[in-house]
C-alpha cells in the first residue's frame, strides 16, 4: 500500500529533509524541524505523489487517503487536545502548499479551517477573545471562498469598507467584537448570493475542498508562468500541508513575521527580518500593512518609529534568535523562516533555503567557508552562475544630476532606466518590441510575474523588503524599489504623481535599488567594482576548473572588458566586426561589390592600415595571452547596402553610379545568405582577402613586439570550412605572407593556425583536418544551424512552439543540442585527436557561456571555452563546477 501520508509533531516525524521530493520542500522542512525539537505545530503532509494521482486520475483522490487523512487528523488531536470540527475545543488547521522546488507566492493557501457558525463560538470562548475569532472567521470566508470557489477578494474587501465608511472607522483594527459579527453575517449572506448556497459548515467539506483547491493551484496560470520561468518540471507535483493553526492575531503579544538568517541583500551576518503585531501570515506577504524590524539594530539603521519585535516581544525574540541560528547550522545555509507569536509563544511556520542577491550569496558562500560551515566546493557550487550576471548590473553614475522624485525601500540592486508601464501585458508587449520598461504598480502580485521578467525594473508604492515584488525582483536579479508610498498611482489614467510631477505611460523613468530612489528620466549608469568576496569565489573556481575560459573579443574595449573579467585569451576575434563603424564600413563594401580583383586590391590597400591598428592595439590588450583572429566571415546580407544614402556614400567612394552600385549589390543579393557566398569560400574565391588580413595581423604582431617586447601569442582560424582540401589552400596562402613578413621585418612569426568546426561535414571529416590544422574551435552557432537544419535568422518564429510543445527540451542556439550536435562534436573530438593527440580544441559559440553546455564540453573533453566577454565570470564558476562535478562522478 502506498504511504499518502506523513506526520510530524512533538519532537518527532516520520520523514524529513530528505524526503523533499515527496512531502515539497515546506512539508520536508517542517519535518525536519519537529524531528530537531524546535516548536512547530503539529501537522501532516500529503504527498506529492496524490498531486500526480489527482492529476492521472480525472482529479479522484486515492480512495484509501480519506482513511490516512482522518488518522494523520486523529494524531493532531492527540498533541493539541482539540478535535477537528469538535464543539466544544475546536481544532482549526491551515492547508499549505508545497513543491520541491520553492515557488514562493505562486500556489494557494488556506488558513482557519474548521470554522463554522458553532466552532467560532467555542474558539471565542476558549480564547476569551470573540473579537478574535470574529475576526478569525471573516478572514475564513474571504480566503476560502476566493481560493476554494473562486470569488473575487474585492467582493468581501468593499462590504468591508463600506462598513467602515458608515461607522466612520479607518482601520480594521478599529473593529469591535459586534463590527466583526456584523461582517461575518454579510459575508455570508453575499455568499449565499453568489452561490446559491450557505457558507459550508461541514469541517470536513471545508477540508477536502481547501485540499483540492490546493492541489488545483498546482496548474493555476501563474504557477505554470513560474514553472516555465524556472525550468520546474509539471510532473513534480505539490504537496499539500495540513497543520494545527496558531494565530499571530490574538492581540498585542500575538505577531506574525518572517526572518532571515543573513541579510539577503548584502549577505551581512545579521538577522534580517519583519513581522506584524497582531496580525495573519498573509498580511506581511501581501504586503498591504508596513512591516516592523524584527531587530533594534534594524529599527534604528532604518530610524523607523515603530518599535522592534526585540523590544516588544523580548522572550519570543530570544528564542527566534536561538531557532535561527541552530536551522542554520544544521542546514549549513542561509534560511528564510516564517514564524508566528501566539500570546507570547513562538511557532515556527516554515524554513526554506532564503533566496539571495548574488551578491550576497558570494558573501554568505565566503564567509560561511571561512567559518568552516561549508568547504570551498560547496561553496563554489552554492552559487548559480546565472546569477552572476546581476554583479554585472549597470549603477548610476555617481556624477550624473539627478532629479529625485521618491524614495522608497532598496528591495533589490541595481538600477534600470526605462519607459514608464502600469500593467505587465504593457511590460511584454514593449519588450517584445526591443523597449524597455519600467514596471510601475501599487503592489505586484504574483500575476505580475512575465511582465516583471519582461521589465528593467520594477517601483511599487506599497510594501515592504518582503513584498511580493521585493521578493520575486531579488530572485531575478531586477533592480526594483518597493514601497515608495509618496507616489500617487491612477491605473485608469495611466500616470503617476510624484513630488508634484505627473509622469505618463512611456515617460522615462529611473530607479536605483541600492538606495530607493526615484529619479525622472534616463540617468547615466556605470559598471560596479566586483567585491572582494567575488575575486575570492573566482579565485578558488579557478583553482578547480580544467577547462580555460577566453573571451570572444572583436575590439579593445571588449578586449579591455574580458581582461577586466579573467579571461585567459580571446578565442574568437570576428573581423568583420570591426569593420560596422563609420568610414569603415563603406571600406568594406567597397571590397565586396568591387568587380574585379584590382578593384578589390584598392579597398583592400584602404583597410590594411586600419586591420594592422586594430590588431596592434589587441595583441598590446592582450599581452601575450592567446589572441585567435578568424578569417573574415560576413554573411552577405550583413553587408550590402540598403538605402539610398548607404548606396550614394559607396558609390561616391568607389567613383561609379549609384544605379550601377545598385545594379551590382542585386547581383550579389542571395536567397540564403546564411549559407551563401561566407566563411572561408571569401578567402578561396578572393585569396587577397586573406591576403590584406593576414599581413595586417603578422605586422601588427611585430609592432607590438616592438613597442613592448612581448610577443603577441597569435592564433589563426578559418570559418566555416568543409574539409582538408579547403583549408589547406587557405594555410598556405597564409603561410606566404607570414614569410614575407618575417623577410620585410627581419623578425620570426610565431603563429598557429587552425579552423573553426562549424559543419557536419568538418566534423566528420575532422580526422584529416587535425593532420594539418593545429587546433580546432567549434562555432556552434552554425553548427547547430547546419545540424538542425533551422536557420540562425528564421528559427526564431517558431523555435518557441517546439521548446513549449516539448518537441525540444531548450532552444538550441542558447543550450547545446547534446544528442544531435553534440554527437557531431563528439566524433569531431575523437577524429580529431586520433590524428593529432594533442590538438588543442575549443568551443567559441554562444553555448561557451551556458552553463549546462559548459558542463558538456567539460564531459567531451574540449580545452577551453569562449564567450562575451560579460558572459567570463558566468563560465568561470560554471567550468568550476562541471569539474567538481566531474570529480564528483568518478
Ligand atoms: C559560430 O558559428 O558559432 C560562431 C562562433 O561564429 P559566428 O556566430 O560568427 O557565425
Ligand atoms: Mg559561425
Amino acid at each position: 500500500m502506498t504511504k499518502w501520508v506523513y506526520t510530524f509533531g512533538q519532537g518527532e516525524a516520520e520523514g524529513g529533509s530528505d524526503l523533499k521530493n515527496l512531502l515539497g520542500g515546506k512539508g520536508g522542512n517542517l519535518a525536519e524541524m519537529a524531528r530537531l525539537g524546535l516548536p512547530v505545530p503539529p501537522g501532516f503532509t500529503i504527498t506529492t505523489e496524490v498531486c500526480t494521482y489527482f492529476y492521472n486520475n480525472g482529479k479522484q483522490f486515492p480512495v484509501d487517503l480519506a482513511e490516512a487523512v482522518e488518522s494523520a487528523l486523529g494524531f493532531i488531536s492527540g498533541v493539541t487536545g482539540r478535535t477537528y470540527g469538535d464543539a466544544q475545543s475546536p481544532l482549526l488547521v491551515s492547508a499549505r502548499s508545497g513543491a520541491r522546488a520553492s515557488m514562493p507566492g505562486m500556489m494557494d493557501t488556506v488558513l482557519n479551517l474548521g470554522l463554522n457558525d458553532i466552532t467560532v463560538e467555542a474558539l471565542a470562548e476558549n480564547s476569551g477573545d470573540a473579537r478574535f475569532a470574529y475576526d478569525s472567521y471573516r478572514r475564513f470566508i474571504q480566503m476560502y471562498a476566493n481560493v476554494v470557489l473562486g470569488i473575487e477578494h474585492h467582493i468581501f474587501e468593499t462590504i468591508l469598507e463600506y462598513y467602515k465608511q458608515n461607522k466612520g472607522i479607518a482601520l480594521d483594527t478599529e473593529l469591535t467584537e459586534g463590527g466583526w459579527r456584523a461582517i461575518v453575517a454579510e459575508f455570508k449572506a453575499r455568499f449565499e448570493k453568489i452561490q446559491g448556497r450557505p457558507f459550508p459548515q461541514d469541517p470536513r467539506e471545508q477540508l477536502w475542498g481547501a485540499i483540492g483547491a490546493v492541489f488545483e493551484s498546482w496548474m493555476n496560470p501563474r504557477a505554470v508562468a513560474y514553472r516555465w520561468l524556472h525550468d520546474i518540471p509539471a510532473a513534480y507535483g505539490t504537496a499539500v500541508t495540513i497543520q494545527a493553526m496558531v494565530f499571530g492575531n490574538m492581540g498585542e503579544t500575538s505577531a506574525t513575521g518572517v526572518a532571515f538568517t543573513r541579510n539577503p541583500s548584502t549577505g551581512a551576518k545579521e538577522l534580517y527580518g519583519e513581522f506584524l503585531l497582531n496580525a495573519q501570515g498573509e498580511d506581511v506577504v501581501a504586503g498591504l500593512r508596513t512591516p516592523q524590524n524584527i531587530t533594534e539594530a534594524a529599527r534604528i539603521a532604518g530610524r523607523s518609529q515603530d518599535p522592534s519585535m526585540e523590544s516588544l516581544l523580548p522572550d519570543a525574540y530570544a528564542e527566534l534568535t536561538s531557532v535561527m541560528a541552530h536551522l542554520e547550522a544544521h542546514y549549513r545555509d542561509m534560511q528564510d523562516v516564517e514564524f508566528t507569536v501566539e500570546r507570547g509563544k513562538l511557532w515556527m511556520l516554515q524554513s526554506r533555503s532564503g533566496k539571495r542577491t548574488s551578491k550576497a550569496a558570494l558573501r554568505i558562500a565566503v564567509e560561511m567557508t571561512n567559518e568552516g560551515l561549508i568547504g570551498k566546493p560547496e561553496a563554489i557550487a552554492s552559487i548559480d552562475p546565472l546569477s552572476l550576471e546581476q554583479l554585472l548590473h549597470p549603477a548610476l553614475d555617481p556624477r550624473a544630476a539627478r532629479q529625485i522624485v521618491a524614495t522608497g525601500l532598496p528591495a533589490s540592486p541595481g538600477a534600470a532606466s526605462g519607459e514608464i508601464v502600469f500593467c505587465a501585458s504593457d511590460a511584454e508587449q514593449l519588450k517584445s518590441a526591443g523597449r524597455k520598461v519600467i514596471l510601475v504598480r501599487i503592489e505586484t502580485s504574483p500575476e505580475d510575474i512575465l511582465g516583471m521578467h519582461a521589465a528593467e525594473g520594477i517601483l511599487t508604492t506599497r510594501g515592504g523588503m518582503t513584498s511580493h515584488a521585493a521578493v520575486v525582483a531579488r530572485g531575478m536579479g531586477k533592480p526594483c524599489v518597493s514601497g515608495a508610498g509618496t507616489i500617487r498611482v491612477n491605473y485608469a489614467k495611466e500616470t503617476m504623481t510624484a513630488a508634484g510631477v505627473t509622469f505618463r505611460k512611456g515617460d522615462m523613468l529611473t530607479i536605483d535599488g541600492a538606495t530607493g530612489q526615484v529619479l525622472k528620466g534616463a540617468v547615466e549608469m556605470h559598471q560596479p567594482e566586483l567585491s572582494g568576496e567575488f575575486t575570492i569565489l573566482m579565485e578558488w573556481a579557478d583553482a578547480v576548473r580544467r577547462m580555460g575560459v577566453r573571451a570572444n573579443a572583436d575590439t579593445p574595449r571588449d578586449a579591455r572588458v574580458a581582461r577586466k573579467f579573467g579571461a585567459e585569451g580571446i578565442g574568437l576575434c570576428r573581423t568583420e566586426h570591426m569593420f560596422f563603424e563609420g568610414e569603415r564600413i563603406v571600406m568594406v563594401r567597397e571590397m565586396i561589390l568591387a568587380e574585379d580583383e584590382a578593384g578589390r586590391r584598392a579597398a583592400l590597400a584602404k583597410l590594411l592600415p586600419i586591420q594592422r591598428a586594430d590588431f596592434t592595439e589587441l595583441f598590446e590588450i592582450m599581452a601575450g595571452l592567446p589572441v585567435t583572429i578568424r578569417l573574415l566571415d560576413p554573411p552577405l546580407h550583413e553587408f550590402l547596402p540598403r538605402s539610398r544614402d548607404e548606396i550614394a556614400a559607396v558609390a561616391e567612394a568607389m567613383s561609379v553610379s549609384p544605379e550601377k552600385l545598385t545594379q551590382r549589390a542585386a547581383e550579389l543579393q542571395e536567397y540564403n545568405p546564411m549559407l551563401g557566398f561566407r566563411g572561408c569560400r571569401l578567402a578561396i574565391v578572393f585569396p587577397e582577402i586573406a591576403e590584406m588580413q593576414a599581413r595586417a595581423i603578422f605586422e601588427g604582431a611585430v609592432a607590438v613586439k616592438r613597442k613592448t617586447g612581448v610577443a603577441a601569442r597569435v592564433e589563426i582560424m578559418t570559418p566555416l570550412v568543409i574539409g582538408k582540401e579547403e583549408f589547406d589552400r587557405i594555410k598556405a596562402q597564409v603561410e606566404k605572407v607570414a614569410l614575407a613578413v618575417a623577410a620585410e621585418a627581419t623578425e620570426t612569426i610565431d603563429y598557429s593556425f587552425g579552423t573553426m568546426i562549424e559543419t557536419p561535414r568538418a566534423c566528420l571529416r575532422a580526422g584529416e583536418l587535425a593532420q594539418t590544422a593545429e587546433f580546432f574551435s567549434f562555432g556552434t552557432n552554425d553548427l547547430t544551424q547546419t545540424c538542425l537544419a533551422l536557420s540562425r535568422d528564421d528559427a526564431g518564429s517558431f523555435l518557441g512552439e517546439y521548446v513549449a510543445k516539448g518537441i525540444l527540451p531548450a532552444n538550441p542556439f542558447a543550450t547545446i543540442d547534446q544528442e544531435g550536435v553534440g554527437e557531431f562534436i563528439e566524433i569531431a573530438v575523437a577524429r580529431g585527436r586520433q590524428s593529432r593527440p594533442e590538438i588543442k580544441i575549443g568551443i567559441c559559440g554562444e553555448h561557451a557561456g551556458d552553463p549546462a553546455s559548459i558542463a558538456f564540453f567539460q564531459d567531451v573533453g574540449l580545452s577551453y571555452v569562449s564567450c562575451s566577454p560579460f558572459r567570463v565570470p558566468i563560465a568561470r564558476l560554471a567550468a568550476a563546477q562541471a569539474a567538481l562535478a566531474a570529480k564528483a562522478a568518478t
